[in-house]
């Protein structure tokens, strides 16, 4: 039997990449404008880090970490989320004592969790985000929300709900973590077996179960909102403010809170419900007490994840993908050894010069060669028999448009050079 790539993972092939390419560059280029820098960061970390930087609640500790031994009792695991690992960076190499505070990160990169595969939802997945170390203004809030707004703009994407809550800090969520549980106490049978053992431990996420009994069973539950300090409050209703001079189209949504302990005040999440069940493409927030919580010093921070593979089934489903443009500008169609010297030196020379090309690399035909330059979509093609090397010229002909010309072969370079500088090509 042939072996297969592991369940929930993907190859992305030619055609598929060239999407994720365009992805990325747009991502890179929306972080450039907003001044944030990247981050890389290893794939994987000591277990511990997740465990305390994730928390020991949450889904993705409990049940979707993929933990090994490192060649003896270290235990590491392979990077369910980069937020942790950020942090981690951020104390380690000192990063608070940079002279540009805040500090404001990017990562694109892969993430492992060991989910159940469906349709949105891998073993293997990517993930786009950003991290803001060091400020705790509503405006820094404001700033994240807004530039993931812009990217979904800049990619055309539409039917878009970007849902925003607060969450609190530690002593308004305290409160409202007793107003939930005596709610919850008489409902208590409704509970899946999941949401029970969150009852006590993190009742806060029984409001984010997807388990429709649950969800039933939280209408009407005291929301965030209802028991925010003042400080929280005033925060919330700044970041608001700032959405609406930004442009961005919200809706507060106070049933919002993030599966994640560390988070604080805002959090935000975006779904495109045409994808599917899985319609979240990006969850955020602040987390003004992970940093200390990893043992660094008392650090606010706000940042989100992206799921590319969500992002691009959203565009896929929006036809928003730009069409593919050929690769290669001009394939060589060579016949006979002396044919291919000569050629071979040419391409280098264009190559040189930044022009896609390439040439038959299995010897075919004159008529083969010229179906698999058209089969490329490549608009010329550079043809060098034995009579044209003998006359010392170079055929370049249009695959679109059917005509060609001849050129001296001294002169080629040049020739190729303008025609491709005229943009035919682009
Ligand atoms: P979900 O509720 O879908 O499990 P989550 O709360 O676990 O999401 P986060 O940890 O906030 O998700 O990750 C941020 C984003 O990463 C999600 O909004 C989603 O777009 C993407 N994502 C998370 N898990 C997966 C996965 N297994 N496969 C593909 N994308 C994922
Ligand atoms: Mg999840």
């Amino acid at each position: 039997m042939a072996i297969q790539r592991p369940k929930g993972t993907q190859d992305l092939l030619p055609g598929t990449v060239e999407q994720w390419q365009y992805l990325e560059d747009t991502m890179r280029n929306v972080c450039r404008e907003y001044g944030f820098d990247e981050i890389r960061t290893p794939m994987f970390e000591a277990t511990e880090l997740f465990q305390r930087g994730v928390g020991q609640t949450t889904d993705i500790v409990k049940k979707e970490m993929y933990t090994f031994l490192d060649k003896g009792d270290r235990s590491m695991t392979l990077r369910p989320e980069m937020t942790a690992s950020v942090c981690r960076a951020y104390v380690e190499d000192k990063l608070y004592g940079q002279p540009q505070q805040p500090v404001k990160l990017y990562y694109i990169g892969p993430m492992f969790r060991y989910e159940r595969p469906q349709s949105g939802r891998f073993r293997q997945f990517h993930q786009f985000g950003v991290e803001v170390l060091g400020a705790d203004q509503a405006v820094v809030d404001a700033e994240v929300i807004s530039l993931v707004w812009d990217l979904y703009q800049r990619l055309g994407l539409t039917q878009l709900e970007v849902h925003v809550n607060s969450v609190g800090c530690p002593v308004c969520r305290t409160k409202h973590r007793a107003q939930l549980q005596e709610f919850l106490s008489t409902r208590r049978d409704d509970l899946c077996k999941d949401c029970l053992d969150r009852f006590d431990r993190n009742p806060l996420r029984i409001l984010d179960c997807k388990n429709p009994t649950c969800q039933a069973a939280t209408i009407g539950a005291p929301t965030t909102r209802d028991t925010l300090c003042e400080d929280c409050s005033t925060h919330f209703e700044r970041v608001l403010t700032l959405l609406g001079v930004a442009g961005v189209v919200y809706r507060v949504n106070p049933r919002l809170v993030r599966g994640l302990d560390y988070y604080t005040k805002t959090a935000f999440e975006v779904m495109v419900e045409e994808i599917g069940a899985q319609s979240a493409i990006c969850g955020g927030g602040r987390y003004d007490g992970l940093v200390e919580e990893i043992g660094g010093p008392p650090t606010p921070g706000i940042g989100f994840a992206m799921g590319l593979e969500r992002v691009l089934a959203a565009l896929q489903v929006q036809h928003k993908l730009p069409e593919e443009k050929p690769r290669l500008f001009a394939m060589l169609v060579a016949l006979g050894e002396k044919a291919q010297t000569e050629g071979f030196a040419l391409l280098s020379a264009l190559r040189t010069q930044g022009m896609p090309v390439s040439m038959d690399l299995l010897n075919r035909s004159l008529k083969a060669q010229l179906k698999a330059a058209d089969r490329q979509g490549t608009r010329y093609a550079l043809i060098l028999g034995e009579e044209e090397l003998e006359n010392k010229v170079l055929l370049i002909r249009d695959l679109t448009l059917g005509e060609q010309i001849q050129v001296p072969l001294i002169n080629a370079v040049e020739e190729i050079s303008k025609m491709y500088q005229r943009g035919v090509y682009a």
